[in-house]
């Protein structure tokens, strides 16, 4: 019974490890740079939600209605398609 409980603490301190590592990558070892960017070297994109369907997508991908509003495809951009 013993066994058990030390192996759920171990289990649990595992994945509290895992946990961690994931939330904050790298920062055991700092890389130098003042930000970082993707292997491919570009900007990361930044995602925006579909006003209508809620899907997001990269802004770049985006149609807006120059209302400040975006949309994933021209059917939702329509005003009365349903
Ligand atoms: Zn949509």
């Amino acid at each position: 019974m013993k066994y058990l409980i030390v192996l759920a603490l171990l289990a649990y301190l595992y994945f509290a490890w895992r946990k961690q590592r994931g939330n904050r990558p790298g920062n055991s070892a700092r890389s130098p740079g003042p930000e970082r960017r993707s292997e491919t070297g570009a900007a990361p994109q930044e995602m925006v939600c579909c006003d209508r369907c809620g899907l997001h997508l990269p802004r770049n991908e985006s149609l807006t209605d120059g209302r400040g509003g975006t949309f994933c495809c021209a059917q939702h951009r329509e005003p009365g398609s349903a």
